[in-house]
C-alpha cells in the first residue's frame, strides 16, 4: 500500500490519476497537485463519481522548489509522478531529493528559452539520488517509455545481439479540428520543428527538420491502419537506447504527419507564430508560441469526436542463435475506446497508463534501485504484463517488410 503525489492536471495527468484510482491495492492515497486548482478539483470529482474514491488536491507552483518540498513534507508520498511540463523536471527532482522521495516523469528536461532537450541535465542527478537511496525513473510514457521497454524486452528474450531499432509512431486518428496537437501544443511544436538526428555507427547524423523540403520520409504499411507517410524525427529515447542497448549500430525514430498538419505548421512557422522568444505587442511582451497555445484546442478535451487509432511500436533487427531476425512489437490504441473508458484521447491514454504502471512498480517494490534510470535499464517483464492488464495490449510478430536504408 502506498501514496502517490501526481503533479500536473492536463490530459496525461488526468488519465494517470484515473488509472491510479483503479489500483487501490497499490495506491492507497492519491494527491493531485497543479498550478490551477480547479482542474484538480474537476478530476477529483470525476474519479469520485467513477470509483467512489476520494483523492486529495492541492495548488502548487512546480517551478518553486520550496513550495514543492512543503507539499511533499505534508503529504509524505512514496513517489512523485511528474506530469507537468519538461520545464519543471529539475525543480521537481530537486524537491524530491530534499524531501527524500522517489521520482518518475514522462519527458526529459528542456530549458524554457532553448528548444532543445537532452538527458545530460537529468543524468547529472544520478549520484545525488544514489547517495540518498532514492530512485528516479525518466521517460516513462509511451515514447519514451514503452518504446524503451519493448527494446529491453527484445534484448532480454528475443535477441543475442540487437543491431537496428526503428521506432514508428503513427496516429491515424481524426479529431475533426483543422489543426490541433495531441499533447501540450508548446512542447509538441518545439519538438517537431527541431533539427532531426538519428544515431548511426556510433555518431549522430543530422537531417533536415520535418518542415524542410528535403526532410526524410517514407510510406510505411502499419498494421490495421495501412500506409502512412512517416517522417524521421529526433526523439529523446534515441539518446538513452543508443547508450544502453548493447551492439546497437543504428537507431531511428519515425512519426506520421498528415499533409494538413505539415501545411498548417509551415504557415505558422513562416509567420513567426512558433517563435519561443518574447516580442513586443502593443507595449506588452508576448511569446508567440504561448499565444498560439491559448488559441489551439486543449489536447485534454480533444477526445469527444476523435475516431481512429494509434499504432506505436519498434522494429528490432539483430541475431538470435546465429540467425538474423527482425521483430515488430507494437500496440494499437483506439481513440474512441479510450474516450469511452476515461473520456480521453489515445495520446493522453497511451502516456498516462505507462506512467501509472511505472509508478506502481516502484511503489510496490518491483522496480528497485538507487540513482537515475531510463526504463530500459529496469526489468521489462512486469511492465509488459501490466501493459496488457491495464489497457495497452501489445503484439509481437516477425517483420518481413522493408525499411529505408
Ligand atoms: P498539459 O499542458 O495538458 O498539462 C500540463 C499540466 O502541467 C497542466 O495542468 C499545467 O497547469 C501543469 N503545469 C505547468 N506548469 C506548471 C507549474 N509551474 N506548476 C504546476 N503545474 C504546472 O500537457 P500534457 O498532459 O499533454 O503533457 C504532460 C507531459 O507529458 C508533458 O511533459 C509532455 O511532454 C509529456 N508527454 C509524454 C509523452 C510520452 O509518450 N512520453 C507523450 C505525450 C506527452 P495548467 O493546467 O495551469 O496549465
Amino acid at each position: 500500500m502506498g501514496k502517490i503525489l501526481i503533479i500536473g492536471a492536463g490530459g496525461v495527468a488526468r488519465v494517470a490519476a484515473h488509472k491510479c484510482a483503479q489500483v487501490p491495492g497499490t495506491f492507497e492515497e492519491i494527491m493531485l497537485a497543479s498550478r490551477t486548482l480547479s482542474k484538480c478539483s474537476q478530476i477529483k470529482s470525476e474519479i469520485n463519481k467513477k470509483t467512489g474514491r476520494k483523492i486529495r488536491t492541492a495548488e502548487v507552483d512546480a517551478d518553486d522548489v520550496q513550495e514543492l518540498v512543503s507539499l511533499i513534507d505534508d503529504f509524505r508520498p512514496d513517489l512523485v509522478l511528474n506530469l507537468a511540463l519538461p520545464y519543471q523536471d529539475l525543480s521537481i527532482m530537486d524537491a524530491c531529493l530534499k524531501a527524500g522521495v522517489n521520482y518518475l516523469d514522462t519527458a526529459n528536461y528542456e530549458p524554457l528559452d532553448v528548444a532543445h532537450f537532452e538527458y545530460s541535465w537529468q543524468w547529472a542527478y544520478k549520484e545525488r539520488f544514489r547517495k540518498k537511496g532514492l530512485m528516479a525513473v525518466l521517460g516513462c510514457g509511451f515514447d519514451p517509455g514503452v518504446s524503451n521497454i519493448f527494446s529491453a524486452y527484445a534484448q532480454k528474450h528475443l535477441f543475442d545481439e540487437i543491431n537496428y531499432i526503428d521506432i514508428l509512431d503513427c496516429n491515424a486518428g481524426n479529431h475533426g479540428h483543422p489543426f490541433a496537437t495531441n499533447f501540450n501544443p508548446e512542447i509538441n511544436i518545439r519538438e517537431v520543428t527541431q533539427a532531426v538526428r538519428h544515431w548511426n555507427k556510433g555518431k549522430w547524423v543530422e537531417t533536415p527538420p520535418i518542415l524542410d523540403k528535403d526532410s526524410v520520409h517514407f510510406s510505411f504499411d502499419y498494421p490495421i491502419v495501412g500506409k502512412k507517410e512517416s517522417y524521421l524525427l529526433y526523439h529523446e529515447e534515441l539518446e538513452s537506447l543508443a547508450k544502453n542497448i548493447k551492439g546497437l549500430k543504428r537507431i531511428r525514430f519515425w512519426m506520421t504527419f498528415s499533409d494538413n498538419y505539415i501545411n498548417h505548421l509551415k504557415v505558422l512557422q513562416n509567420v513567426g507564430m512558433t517563435r519561443i522568444d518574447e516580442v513586443d505587442y502593443e507595449g506588452k511582451k508576448v511569446v508567440p508560441i504561448r499565444f498560439l497555445k491559448s488559441l489551439l484546442p486543449d489536447p485534454a478535451k480533444l477526445g469527444s469526436n476523435y475516431t481512429g487509432k494509434t499504432v506505436i511500436g519498434n522494429i528490432i533487427t539483430g541475431f538470435k542463435d546465429g540467425k538474423k531476425r527482425s521483430v515488430y512489437i507494437y500496440n494499437v490504441c483506439d481513440h474512441a475506446e479510450s474516450f469511452k473508458e476515461l473520456g480521453a484521447q489515445a495520446i493522453s491514454y497511451t502516456t498516462g497508463v505507462p506512467a501509472m504502471i511505472g509508478a506502481a512498480l516502484i511503489v510496490n517494490g518491483t522496480w528497485k534501485g538507487n540513482g537515475v534510470f531510463n526504463t530500459e535499464e529496469l526489468d521489462p517483464d512486469p511492465f509488459m504484463s501490466a501493459l496488457s492488464k491495464y489497457g495497452l495490449p501489445w503484439k509481437q510478430v516477425e517483420f518481413k517488410g522493408k525499411l529505408p536504408d
